[in-house]
């Protein structure tokens, strides 16, 4: 089955009862047992399943490749179950740049709880090797990273990790469709699906998705029943409804992130442009390898700094001034004074997430903001 035809139609199924061809959300927190004590479809109470979560899981799973998804109230959720999976004393490499609530849920929580973490520039393999230890478990990545979007070998990351023992797992938030970290042989995949996957910023979720349903997965899952971070069967059906158009969206952002990022790159008050798509970029060659298209998101250097990057997104009229990204409507943030998060985050820095106007209306709002 091709990409466009597996996202209509993964985790779906008319109705039984009614041929419904629209899902129905099923509220039911709890679920009738038959005489002899057993369920009549698998499902006792809404925290361990429901049919929502179930349709959503089976979408992601068949999404990515992998034998088995478990679906949270967030993409942080889903990371959190992800390290809970780790025992004290377990060591994780995770990049030096990435999403921020991730690398301060390592830093903050699990260091804490007696995780060991080493930060690395994972633009290249050889901080990674160099970073292991005989207890490493875990190599974390994310590529294209938040908000430089650095590229990381997927294939050969996840090589160095299996000769380790350790699991490669991938944050692949920026990049559905377009990277498939499963078929790079990456064990497992987050994704916040807050983003491209509701792809209209009106649901908030997460989920994991396993290339194996082995022990660690089933730790995983285990997690997500006792930890109980998970989200409602309103939100799965939401997320799912954006689901269905993803292949389609994902094109018209990355062909519109392209433009504009080309446009930008030409632009005398823009130092430096952030978008693997760019032959140009550093990361280019090894992105069009492991990626089918680079995604909408891009983040730009205005020349001037702080100031001129906060000035300029003053004045867009198109793109809202917000965090967050993946929707239908383009965003653009001055990075650095959001998150106040890391040093390695330029404060000439705008992150912009490329949505579904016509390119050259966002070139336009680009052109009068930068002046
Ligand atoms: C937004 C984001 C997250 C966190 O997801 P939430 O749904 O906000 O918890 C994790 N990773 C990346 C790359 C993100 O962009």
């Amino acid at each position: 089955m091709r990409i466009e035809t597996l996202a209509v139609h993964a985790g779906h199924e008319v109705d039984q009862t009614t041929g419904a061809v629209s899902v129905p959300i099923h509220l039911s927190t709890t679920f009738e047992r038959e005489a002899d004590g057993g369920y009549r479809s698998g499902f006792s109470y809404s925290r361990s399943d429901n049919p929502n979560r179930r349709a959503l899981e089976q979408a992601m799973a068949a999404l990515e490749g992998g034998a088995a998804a478990a679906a949270f109230g967030s993409g942080l959720a889903a990371t959190a179950a992800v390290f809970q999976a780790l025992a004290p004393g377990d060591h994780v490499i995770a990049p030096d740049e990435g999403y921020h609530g991730a690398l301060k849920l390592l830093r903050d929580v699990f260091v804490r709880w007696g995780v060991e973490v080493a930060f690395v520039d994972m633009t290249g393999t050889d901080a990674v090797r160099a970073a292991l230890r005989s207890n490493t478990k875990l190599v974390w990545t994310e590529t294209p990273s938040n908000p430089q979007l650095k590229i990381t070998d997927l294939a050969s990351v996840a090589r160095i990790a299996k000769e380790a023992g350790a699991l490669c797992a991938c944050d692949n938030t920026w990049a559905p469709i377009v990277q498939k970290p499963l078929t790079l042989g990456l064990d497992l995949v987050v994704h916040s699906t807050t983003k491209y996957i509701g792809g209209h910023c009106d649901v908030t979720g997460g989920v994991v998705i396993a290339r194996e349903d082995g022990e660690f997965f089933q730790r995983v899952r285990a997690n997500q029943n006792l930890v109980g971070g998970v989200p409602s069967p309103f939100d799965c059906w939401l997320t799912l409804r954006g689901f269905r158009t993803l292949p389609w969206r994902m094109r018209a952002h990355s062909e519109n992130a392209l433009k504009v990022a080309t446009f930008l790159s030409e632009h005398p008050r823009v130092e430096r442009v952030n978008y693997p798509g760019l032959a140009s970029n550093s990361g280019h060659e090894l992105a069009a390898r492991q990626m089918s298209a680079f995604s909408g998101m891009l983040s730009f250097e205005v020349r001037g700094g702080r100031e001129a990057a906060v000035a300029a997104a003053a004045k867009t009229r198109l793109f809202i001034r917000a965090t967050s990204l993946g929707g239908v409507e383009s965003l653009i943030e001055h990075r650095a004074s959001i998150t106040g998060e890391s040093p390695l985050t330029p404060q000439g820095l705008l992150r912009v997430s490329i949505g579904l106007e016509h390119p050259d209306d966002l070139i336009d709002d680009l052109l009068q903001a930068l002046g």
